[in-house]
Formats: structure tokens, sequence, C-alpha cells
């Protein structure tokens, strides 16, 4: 993928993560898949120092679980990731607004 898309998709796929974490916790995986559903071929090489750096951003909070002897990290939305969330959807609503009127 060119620099230039991938810089665009960067922000929408943050969002996407920030929607998913705001209504459940998150698994790495699972939120590969999801965004794999939606046109975003994203590696784990990828998608985990995104995770990582939200949550140095402090956009989400993880922990630890541990199920049938695995551990498995979960990531949630903070409050500041939910605030940021509600912010980009005005900013995503108002762009396609203006994106369907000049079609
Ligand atoms: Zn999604």
């Amino acid at each position: 993928m060119a620099k230039g898309q991938r810089d665009i998709f960067a922000g929408l796929i943050r969002l996407h993560v920030l929607h998913h974490a705001s209504r459940e916790p998150i698994y790495g995986l699972e939120m590969l898949h999801e965004l794999s559903r939606h046109g975003y071929r994203l590696g784990p090489g990828t998608l985990y120092p995104l995770l990582h750096g939200m949550e140095a951003q402090g956009l989400l909070r993880s922990k630890t679980i541990c199920e049938s002897g695995r551990t498995r990290r979960v990531y949630k939305a903070t409050a500041a990731g939910r605030r940021a969330l509600s912010e980009g959807h005005e900013k995503v609503r108002e762009l396609l607004r203006e994106m369907d009127e000049h079609e």
C-alpha cells in the first residue's frame, strides 16, 4: 500500500478500533479479523504496535486475562478514547455530508 493511502487509512483504522473497544473488550486477533472484514489488511506486526501506541496515548486501557491456561490481552476504550471517538464521529459525519452534497 502506498504511504499516502496508509496515512489516510491510519485514522480510520483507529476510529474503528475505538468504536469496537468502546462497546466491549476486544482482543487483538479479533480486531484483525474485524478490520479485514472492512478491507483493511493489517498484520499483527502493524496492529499490536498501533494498540500499544493508543494505550500510551491514553485512548485504550489493556489488561491481561487468563483463559484456560492461556494469557490474552484485552483492550477497552478509556473515557478519553470515547471522547476522541465521538469527536471523530462528528468529523466523519461532517465530511460525509459534504462529500455527498458534491457528488
Ligand atoms: Zn468495525
